[in-house]
């Protein structure tokens, strides 16, 4: 039985290949076709949602592993490696990825297939920094897409064949210099503020006690090209801040106070100091707002939540990024603050879940696709003006509809 990272999404496929190579996918899409089978590539798991869910064929992509090549400011690296593993052998190169999740487990598909973004008001998610892809159709036929094609595959929901290479844009690898502190939830938020005037920012709010955290960073000198990561840095700047955090926290709520992680300043590379290396189990739905709306969203959902005695215990996170070209790319041609809800483990997150995308929908919020939400077809079709555009690249890549699903097809219809 096959289980998603939280617990929550389990299935019982028929049959789950593990292909080590390319043409072992093309052979996986083959023998399914050739039995009449369905297939759903899934990466780690990470996704709350029940997109990797099958009873055919599960096709686990996670031996597709390796960085093919670095080469100027563009690396090809094999569909199924870890963001870890990238992020580490860009750094030997002096190279980094321009977006870095909290999480280092997602693999590179997986994560291009959701849309999977950062935090940052210029950068784009790492579907953005797609220049081309490898994939294997639902013929069984290995494709090159670049052009067009692409923005539909910026955010395929494993709907349009299986990634066997990426190739995705780099930055020179640099440090950068983060800082945690106490703020007003109203100014924090605000437009032009703190989200808006960093390379990286996030927020961090406990809704009922109305305290906030801002985090942002920004790169300093000496620029790394290609000089060895410095971890004797991270760690002095790590060790310097903690007496600095337990004056700034101990004045916090409890929650908001677990969830400090610099307290003052740290220095290092964005993927040894942004991610969460020991992230708590936890259901999650994040939702994809117009930028300007993001005051507004946060107001309502304290007071729904109140009006509901209803206590958003886990603290919101609240995160940038700018119009992306994805067509189902939730932060598709607008500018946007994505704010993501936690439950955890062993409470029902269905009505935090419901209150939360009610409130955050009538915003003009669209959902995380890897998150918990409740949208199907008529949504998608109300918030995505380009689904015709994937629709039609889908009937070309997979006339057969072998990578159809049933949480797929309540999205974009058989
Ligand atoms: C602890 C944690 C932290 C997270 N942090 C962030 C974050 O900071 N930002 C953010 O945006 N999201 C975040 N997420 C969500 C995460 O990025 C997505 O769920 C992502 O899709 C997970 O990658 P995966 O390899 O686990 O893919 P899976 O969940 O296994 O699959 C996701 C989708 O990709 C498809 N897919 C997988 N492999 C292939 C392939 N080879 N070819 C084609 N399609 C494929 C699947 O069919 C499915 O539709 C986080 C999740 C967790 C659990």
């Amino acid at each position: 039985m096959w289980t998603n990272w939280s617990g929550a999404q389990q299935s019982r496929p028929r049959a789950t290949d593990r292909p080590l190579d390319e043409a072992g996918v093309a052979a996986a899409v083959r023998r399914a076709a050739s039995r009449g089978l369905r297939i759903r590539p899934v990466g780690t798991g990470h996704s709350w949602s029940p997109l990797a869910v099958t009873d055919d064929v599960q096709l686990d992509c996670r031996a597709l592993t390796g960085v093919v090549a670095v080469v100027g400011e563009r690396v090809r690296v094999r569909a199924g490696a870890t963001l870890e593993s990238l992020h580490g052998e860009l750094a030997e190169h002096g190279r980094a990825l321009a977006v870095v999740p909290d999480a280092v487990e997602l693999t590179v598909a997986g994560a291009i297939g959701t849309g999977t973004h950062g935090s940052g008001a210029t950068t784009g998610s790492l579907s953005a920094q797609v220049t081309g892809v490898r994939l294997v159709d639902g013929t069984g036929t290995v494709r090159r897409v670049e052009g067009p094609d692409l923005d539909a595959v910026r955010t395929g929901l494993g709907a349009l064949g299986v990634l066997t290479e990426v190739e995705l844009r780099t930055v020179p690898l640099r440090l950068l210099q983060v800082h945690e502190e106490p703020g007003e939830p109203v100014e924090l938020v605000a437009t032009g503020g703190v989200l808006d005037a960093h390379a990286w920012a996030e927020i961090v709010l406990h809704v009922p006690s109305g305290e906030a955290l801002a985090r942002w960073g920004d790169p300093v000198e000496p620029d790394l090209e290609s000089a060895p990561v410095r971890r004797d840095l991270v760690r002095a700047a790590a060790a310097g801040s903690a007496e600095a955090l337990g004056r700034v926290v101990s004045r916090l709520a409890p929650t908001l106070r677990r969830t400090a992680r610099w307290g003052g300043t740290v220095v290092g590379p964005a993927h040894r100091v942004l991610p969460d290396r020991r992230p708590v189990r936890a259901e999650a739905a994040e939702w994809a707002l117009p930028r300007e709306t993001l005051g507004t969203a946060l107001r309502e959902l304290g007071a729904a939540a109140a009006a509901r005695r209803m206590e958003l215990r886990s603290p919101v996170l609240v995160r940038v990024g700018p119009a992306e070209t994805g067509w189902l790319h939730p932060a598709w041609n607008r500018p946007t603050a994505w704010v993501a809800l936690r439950s955890p483990r062993g409470v029902d997150p269905a009505p935090l879940f419901a209150l939360a995308g009610t409130v955050l929908e009538a915003v003009g919020g669209r959902p995380h696709w890897a998150g918990h939400h409740r949208w199907g077809r008529t949504e998608v079709e109300r918030a995505y003006p380009r689904l015709a555009d994937f629709q039609a690249v889908r009937n070309r890549f997979d006339p057969d509809r072998r990578f159809s699903g049933a949480h797929v097809d309540s999205l974009l219809g058989a």
